[in-house]
């Protein structure tokens, strides 16, 4: 059975106080929280086995690999990738995305095209922007309905033989917008393009099954999966893999010799020059264990539960537009009030204990598209509770009568 409260007591930090008020954590899509089990593996990493790598015969050094590569095979196993090595450990998904941008220089030719959507964090829209720049290539962009969902028609007539790559987030991270990535996959194969799936939005949320998606790359980032900051993972068909360039260690810069005979030589090391966050992966792995204990499933309901009620209680207050109204979406609100600047709600009900994110989200495309300077945002995850969300709302009352 799902029991919030037992699961709340996995998190440190969700008994602190801000401002003197309990700490109610709405800020998941920006980082979720971490559970003393990934905590500690940590401290016992640093405590028991700190060693480097898949380098040393000692016993430290092959106790600290071992449990690496078991991360890595954790991944796989979570995200059913075929095989491990398919799985390249990165920073994050900013990494991923550069990883591949990067490796497609050497693939697109001028006149290829590549088709990001609308509904991109924007500093993940720089990559492809530069990739284009370096080969002449064209930046192609699906646009978004008023409903916060991309508009699949004309997805269609973007498409041609020149789409040579599809980049597209699972979840939008503005408005929670659940995209239909398997359509897009499918039909980018249709003419021939590889699809690359930003899943750091989804991942909190939903259990991807790479196989079953077809897609060529999927990549994310571990601290919105309860996981550390500074690591991620990007899956890649192997074919896909074995055909893209190596991305760190500067190319040119490596001779040829070492190149071969090193760390490049096979997947997935090819792709993990110099040391990685070892620690950090092996909590990573931890973080998914404890994910699937509770159960995807179980979470999903759960903050389904969580998003209808909120959304719910929202509409109940008078001036409020929320931004993102598809039927499919993740645990994410995006509102304003009417003339009343986000930032100045967020920092009212910062004093109350809330955190919220202000801003743009660092989707400006999609705050462009609805005109407004940004939204606030509150993003809910799994540890997250109905009387939280009551005491988000009487904030956000307080806050509304002293502004307006
Ligand atoms: C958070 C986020 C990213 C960036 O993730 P990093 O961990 O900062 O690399 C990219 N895309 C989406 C949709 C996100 O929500």
């Amino acid at each position: 059975m799902f029991d919030v409260e037992k699961i709340r007591k996995d998190f440190p930090i969700l008994n602190r106080e801000v401002n003197g008020k309990p700490l109610v954590y709405f800020d998941n899509a920006a980082t979720s929280q971490t559970p003393i089990a990934v905590i500690e593996s940590i401290v016992d990493y640093y405590s028991n086995y700190n060693a480097n790598i898949h380098r040393g015969v000692h016993t430290l050094s092959q106790e600290a690999t071992n449990a690496f590569e078991k991360a890595r095979q954790k991944i796989q196993k979570h995200f059913n990738a075929k095989e491990s090595y398919e799985i390249i450990l990165t920073s994050g998904t900013t990494h991923g995305i550069n990883l591949v941008a990067s490796g497609f220089s050497s693939i697109l030719e001028k006149g290829d095209e590549i088709i990001v959507s609308a509904l991109e964090h924007h500093s993940n829209i720089v990559p492809w922007q530069m990739l284009c720049e370096k080969t002449g290539a064209l930046l192609k962009v699906i646009p978004m309905t008023p409903k916060g969902e991309l508009d699949i028609t004309a997805y269609d007539e973007l498409l041609s033989s020149n789409t040579k790559l599809v980049f597209v987030n699972h979840v939008s991270n503005a408005l929670g917008t659940i995209n239909p990535i398997k359509e897009i996959i499918d039909k980018a194969h249709q003419y021939g393009a590889a699809v690359l799936i930003d899943g750091a939005q989804a991942t909190p949320h939903i259990k991807p099954d790479v196989q079953e998606l077809d897609c060529e790359f999927y990549t994310c980032s571990a601290h919105k999966i309860c996981g550390p900051t500074g690591v991620g993972m990007i899956y890649g068909k192997e074919e896909w893999l074995n055909k893209l360039p190596p991305y760190q260690g500067g190319g040119e810069m490596i001779s040829e010799v070492t190149f071969e005979k090193t760390t490049y030589a096979d997947l997935p090391h090819k792709f993990e020059a110099g040391t990685p966050n070892i620690a950090g992966v092996i909590a990573f792995g931890v973080a998914l264990d404890y994910m699937n204990q509770i159960g995807f499933d179980q979470i999903e309901s759960y903050e389904q539960e969580l998003l209808k009620y909120a959304t719910k209680k929202l509409l109940e207050i008078d001036d409020i537009v929320i931004y993102g109204t598809s039927e499919n979406k993740a645990a994410v609100i995006s509102f304003n009030f009417e003339g009343i600047h986000p930032y100045d709600i967020g920092s009212i009900i910062d004093k109350l204990g809330i955190a919220v994110r202000t801003g743009h989200h660092c989707a400006q495309p999609i705050m462009d598209y609805y005109k407004i300077p940004g939204t606030i945002r509150a993003s809910f995850a799994f540890y997250n509770t109905k009387k939280e969300i009551d005491h988000f709302i009487e904030a956000l009352l307080r806050a509304k009568a002293m502004l307006s």
